[in-house]
């Protein structure tokens, strides 16, 4: 039976990547050595690395100000890593889930922090507005998708401090003004790649400022390095991650970019919110002008509550993969990255429909 890959991440990933990973296992390149052998040095995987970095300046037009960065520690390690290198004195959080709450404890090891909104109140399921971000604060640092929940914040924000966002869940999913941010970073096993590589996007003028003696590795402007430059080359980078990467980013260039990619997520995510709206067992649990395209939480209603784990007994016969909800929110969660196909989407709508039938 087909499987329908709905995992929240490490996730569905493109098919051409997962065949041409296979491929580059027996031989890399043609040089009669497996990917996972070769020496990062040598020149086949210096031009994989120069290829990447330029696919991500191409489909989100980053300007040269910007380095992008490949690094191990998954977006966690950048809790800490981005405050280590920009927080001065105090930094502004905005609260929308259990990822920025993490972000903002690490923050607080190097300096205030100021919570400017959270919506712990209602469960983090809606994104607060009308917040005043601090103008003393040395970035402003969102989540813009929250992962778990099911809100994102769907346009870039006009900051009057430097801008700093966990895009870990949203990333190539829409177009993005690069120029709005000071920082940009997320862990790449949601929707650029597999677990094991996470990417920074950061303004070169920022860094070395914050007046503190760094760790080698947790200086940015080592991992940028100086002419001729490392690139993501000052220790072994995670070889197998980025090359599974690069050829994620090719699919997603050849898909039409961005945009396209924007094009098929709301396609996917209107057909299960409406199905979930017009469904007389299923409810939303996020705020509806805060709804996420990549990850749809949604629960049984009251009335039908006892029939939940009936129902992902059903979806799984089915061949559906990944739909429990985390625990925090209970139900059911569909994610919806890059790769996930509309007809994905069709037979989860389909097994809803199917299962629905019974209640009538
Ligand atoms: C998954 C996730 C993280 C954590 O990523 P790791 O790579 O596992 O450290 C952080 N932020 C968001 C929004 C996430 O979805």
């Amino acid at each position: 039976m087909e499987k329908h890959i709905f995992n929240a991440g490490p996730c569905k990933l493109p098919q051409p990547a997962i065949d041409a990973a296979i491929a580059a296992i027996r031989d890399f390149d043609n040089t009669g050595v497996s990917i996972l052998s070769i020496s990062h040095r040598t020149p086949g995987w210096e031009r994989i690395m120069a290829e990447t970095e330029q696919l991500w300046r191409e489909l989100l037009n980053i300007p040269d100000e910007y380095a992008v960065l490949f690094l191990g520690g998954g977006a966690s390690t950048q809790f800490f890593t981005v405050p280590a290198n920009l927080l001065k004195n105090k930094a502004a959080y905005l609260q929308t889930g259990v990822w920025a709450k993490k972000a903002a404890k690490e923050a607080k090891f190097y300096g205030d922090v100021e919570i400017v909104a959270s919506s712990e109140d209602k469960n983090y399921s809606y994104i607060p507005k009308n917040y005043v971000v601090p103008t003393d604060a040395d970035y402003f640092h969102i989540t813009t998708n929250n992962t778990i929940y099911g809100t994102e914040i769907h346009t870039d924000l006009d900051c009057p401090v430097n801008l700093v966002a966990d895009m870990s869940s949203d990333i190539m999913s829409r177009p993005v003004d690069v120029t709005k941010y000071a920082l940009i970073y997320g862990g790449a096993q949601k929707n650029v790649g597999p677990a094991g590589v996470a990417f920074v996007i950061v303004r070169k003028d920022l860094l070395g400022q914050a007046g503190r003696p760094l760790q080698t590795m947790v200086d940015y402007r080592t991992h940028i390095g100086a002419e001729p430059k490392n690139n993501s080359m000052f220790n072994t980078p995670p070889v197998f991650s980025i090359f599974v990467m690069h050829e994620t980013l090719k699919w997603i260039k050849k898909m039409g970019g961005v945009e396209a990619m924007q094009r098929r997520n709301r396609e996917k995510a209107d057909l299960l919110y409406n199905e979930i709206d017009r469904n007389k067992l299923f409810v939303g649990t996020a705020a509806r002008e805060d709804r996420s395209l990549m990850n749809v939480c949604f629960v049984m209603q009251p009335e039908y509550k006892e029939h939940e784990a009936e129902f992902l007994e059903f979806a799984k016969a089915h061949g559906m993969v990944g739909i429990k909800g985390h625990r925090s929110v209970g139900g059911f969660r569909a994610s919806l990255y890059n790769a996930c196909e509309l007809s994905d989407v069709q037979a989860l709508v389909a097994c809803m429909q199917e299962f629905e039938k019974k209640f009538l």
